[in-house]
């Protein structure tokens, strides 16, 4: 039985208590950009398989029209983010942690904006859960708190898991990003529309809204919003903001003191948790028929001259972002997808925005702590206390460099969430997340190995079983021949003597006397 959260709140272990600096991008409104030259929109920006461009170069399409489809399991779909020309189908560089380029689809808006038809509905509680399901698909809704799992998939499996209690995820824990924040504020009833949506999709118990505690005008906002549209069943909750507190596993912790099991999922304790931004694009979606095409972005950073948000056209490219947050401060060292801590570094700033993109972070000298030489570990035991995970983090980087990786599987290395907690608070400057992106990748190398060896195996087992099943065919040909054949003499023989006693009465009775 699962363990319903109560009115406590619990704490997750480890994490740290970081300087925020959201306030710079939280001064004014989001606002829109002018339309760029061109948008480069990734076919693939979903945790999944590749889709397949539906459009071909030259196609006229329009806003919200299906550019791309879903081409394997999990996958979402793809559309226009304006109306324009398709230009060209090729491979370009996005922001990616491997930099290789990817399909992409590149279209030249040609301004006027025109959009596909939308069939809105007035009142989703008269819509089956199918249909809702139906909706959501079609939008190619992604998780866009940076997982980018599809959406459709992640909701249908937890209906599937039976799940008592839909969580909210409001908590930005990275220091500078500020876009849920900022759409909490200005936007709670589309969050509180799909909460309420989902909540009937799923039938849950509850539905807990998790924001942080120094979310002051976030709170106020939701609570109006909570009251207006009469969502009693939504219980909004403040927490101490403690990196890396928006973690799916460590939300858990808080709401119900209990763990996801290693190498599980929320919904395995009955849990669905879902990022405020995914909320109302599903609200989008079930309402106005709108797909996901455009996302809040937090431009932001000492680099950035006039930090704030901005909502963006997917496929943007990150310098027209800048341009309008008022161009580079100087001494702009490192450019950054996402928080500081997890995010990916940009190569360029001709990148394109994809659904995953909600910050662009733009650091100076001043902001980089200059490369410290790595000493050898003193056993300090600072990292296993600051471990939200609760691993051992020591001992994964003495496995790691020992390549000794079936330990470094059994301590749960696959349970990192890559936080850079130990990282951080190591006084022997171990860069200990690269070993963990080191170990990771030999663990996935090594299990696809151990894939081809079992399919190598099977393949060899199957052709021998299949070989020595000809065999004993074979041989059960021979032996019913051979049986033929005795039964043949044996048979002959019968008649031959049959033959001969025949002659012999015959010449007995020609030889008695008359
Ligand atoms: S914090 Fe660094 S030095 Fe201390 S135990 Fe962990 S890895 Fe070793
Ligand atoms: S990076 Fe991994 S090992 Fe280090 S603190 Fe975070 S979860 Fe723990």
């Amino acid at each position: 039985m699962h363990h319903l959260p109560g009115e406590q709140i619990h704490h997750f272990h480890g994490g740290l208590r970081l300087r925020h600096h959201k306030k710079i991008s939280c001064q004014d409104p989001i606002a829109r950009l002018p339309m760029p030259e061109r948008l480069v929109i990734a076919v693939n920006q979903h945790a999944g398989a590749t889709g397949r461009p539906v459009v071909k170069p030259g196609y006229r399409v329009l806003k919200g029209e299906l550019i791309a489809e879903a081409a394997g399991v999990p996958g979402a779909r793809v559309h226009a983010p304006t109306s324009g020309i398709i230009f060209a189908i090729q491979d370009e560089a996005i922001p990616h942690p491997l930099c290789i380029p990817q399909p992409c689809i590149i279209l030249q808006p040609d301004g006027r904006d025109e959009s596909v038809a939308h069939e809105p509905v007035w009142d989703f509680r008269q819509l089956e859960p199918e249909q809702l399901l139906g909706r959501i698909n079609r939008a190619g809704i992604t998780g866009l708190g940076g997982a980018v799992f599809p959406t459709a998939i992640k909701v249908n499996a937890a209906r599937d898991a039976g799940i008592h209690t839909l969580v909210l995820n409001g908590a930005e824990c990275e220091p500078y990003i500020s876009c849920d924040e900022m759409l909490m504020r200005e936007d709670p009833q589309r969050i509180i529309q799909g909460a309420q949506i989902l909540h009937q999709l799923l039938g849950t118990k509850r539905v807990i809204f998790y924001i942080e505690d120094q979310m002051g005008a976030v709170k106020l906002a939701l609570q109006t919003a909570v009251e207006d549209l009469k969502a009693s069943a939504i219980r909004i909750v403040r927490v101490s903001t403690i990196y890396p507190e928006g973690g799916e596993r460590q939300l858990v912790q808080v709401l119900t003191g209990g763990e996801v099991p290693s190498g599980g999922f929320p919904t395995d304790v009955g849990i669905l948790v879902q990022n405020v931004a995914t909320v109302a694009a599903v609200a989008d979606a079930v309402l106005d028929d709108m797909p996901l095409f455009q996302r809040v972005v937090t431009v932001t950073g000492d680099g950035i001259n006039h930090p704030r948000n901005l909502r963006v056209l997917i496929g943007t490219p990150i310098s027209h972002l800048v341009r309008h947050c008022g161009g580079y401060h100087e001494g702009v060292t490192r450019m950054v997808m996402g928080g500081p801590l997890m995010g990916i570094p940009l190569q360029s700033d001709e990148l394109p925005v994809t659904k995953a993109c909600n910050c662009v972070l733009a650091l100076t000298e001043a902001n980089i702590q200059p490369p410290q030489a790595e000493m050898p570990c003193i056993n300090c035991g600072e990292c296993v206390r600051v471990c939200p995970a609760q691993l051992l983090p020591q001992e994964l980087y003495w496995h790691i460099r020992a390549k000794d990786f079936k330990t470094v599987k059994q301590l749960n290395l696959a349970d990192c969430i890559e936080c850079g907690c130990c990282d951080l608070i190591c006084p022997s400057h171990i860069p200990l997340v690269e070993y963990y992106h080191y170990g990771k990748s030999e663990l996935r190398t090594q299990a696809a190995e151990h894939v081809n060896a079992e399919a190598a195996r099977n393949r060899y087992e199957s052709r021998e079983t299949r070989l020595q099943q000809v065999k004993i065919e074979q041989r059960e040909q021979r032996e019913a021949k051979k049986k033929l054949l005795a039964d043949d003499r044996s048979r002959k023989q019968a008649i031959e003597a049959a033959v001969a006693r025949s002659k012999a009465r015959k010449l007995r009775r020609d030889q008695e006397p008359e």
